[in-house]
């Protein structure tokens, strides 16, 4: 069976993971922000982090992408361990953080080829990913345009098309549809639950119950501790899942 395929299964029946992180834990001084965090994420998988605000996404996106370090635990991206090989590692993450990180006075084609060059993509072959990139987006009219004049939906987007420049395999994204509206909201989990169906796996931070589809993975994170990871369908199980999500952070 094709490795890069997504779901691949093993003749032991065990699919090869996207992403795996073992028994993570990481403190701001006293204070925990994620306590023995363990989860895996299917190859091609959708998978939605819910949790309030400040329950440790920020922090575990921060950790997969090597801002920080924790001495304890560990992750596997694509296979590769994040501590021991962060640069086979890393060139398979993708990654969209909170805060917009374009340079507003750069036009939208500008900004993905600085980063296609730091990764090393110039010239024709440059300009083919990025073309492509800003395609699957639906952002290629927009590619003149300065980073400053997009709408809040527009420029997500365009940060979605620069993560996919160097074909990562596993992209991250936290919360990024904040501040947007239901249109532009709608657009984006649209568009990056494609990605997934074409094989890409998919991490998801949010604390909004309804851009989580039934069918999705889901994983509830609350006061740096996972207190529920499954289907979402079996996690709301007869209530809405805003409900069930309110009864589950609520305080005791
Ligand atoms: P989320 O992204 O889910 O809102 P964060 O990962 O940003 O949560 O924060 C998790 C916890 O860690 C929160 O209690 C937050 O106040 C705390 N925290 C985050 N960043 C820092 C920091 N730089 N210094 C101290 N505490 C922090
Ligand atoms: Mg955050």
């Amino acid at each position: 069976m094709d490795p890069k395929r997504p779901g691949t299964s093993f003749s032991n029946g065990a699919v090869m993971a996207g992403l795996r992180v073992s028994n993570l834990s990481y403190n701001f001084g006293a204070k925990p922000a994620l306590q023995d965090i363990s989860f895996d994420v299917d190859r091609g998988q959708f998978c939605a982090l819910l949790g309030p605000n400040g329950a440790g996404k920020s922090t575990l996106f921060n950790l997969l992408t090597r801002l920080f370090t924790s001495p304890t635990g560990r992750i596997e991206i694509d296979g590769q361990d994040l501590a021991k090989n962060p640069r086979a590692a890393l060139a398979r993450l993708g990654i969209v953080f909170q805060q917009t990180t374009l340079d507003l006075d750069l036009t939208v084609r500008q900004n993905l080829r600085y980063f296609a060059a730091l990764h090393g993509l110039s010239g024709r072959a440059a300009d083919l990913r990025i073309d492509a990139a800003l395609e699957r987006l639906d952002m290629k009219p927009r590619a003149a345009e300065k980073a400053r004049t997009l709408n809040g939906g527009h420029k997500r987007r365009a940060e979605i098309a620069r993560a996919l420049i160097h074909k990562p395999l596993v992209l991250l994204l936290d919360e990024p549809t904040a501040g947007l509206d239901a249109a532009a909201r709608q657009a984006i989990t649209g568009h990056v639950h494609d990605l997934s169906a074409e094989g890409t796996t998919v991490l998801w931070a949010t604390h909004l119950t309804d851009e989580v589809r039934p069918d999705d993975r889901l994983i509830i994170l609350h006061q740096s501790r996972i207190l529920a990871d499954g289907l979402a369908a079996d996690i709301s199980g007869d209530q809405p899942l805003a409900d069930r999500f309110l009864s589950l952070t609520a305080p005791a």
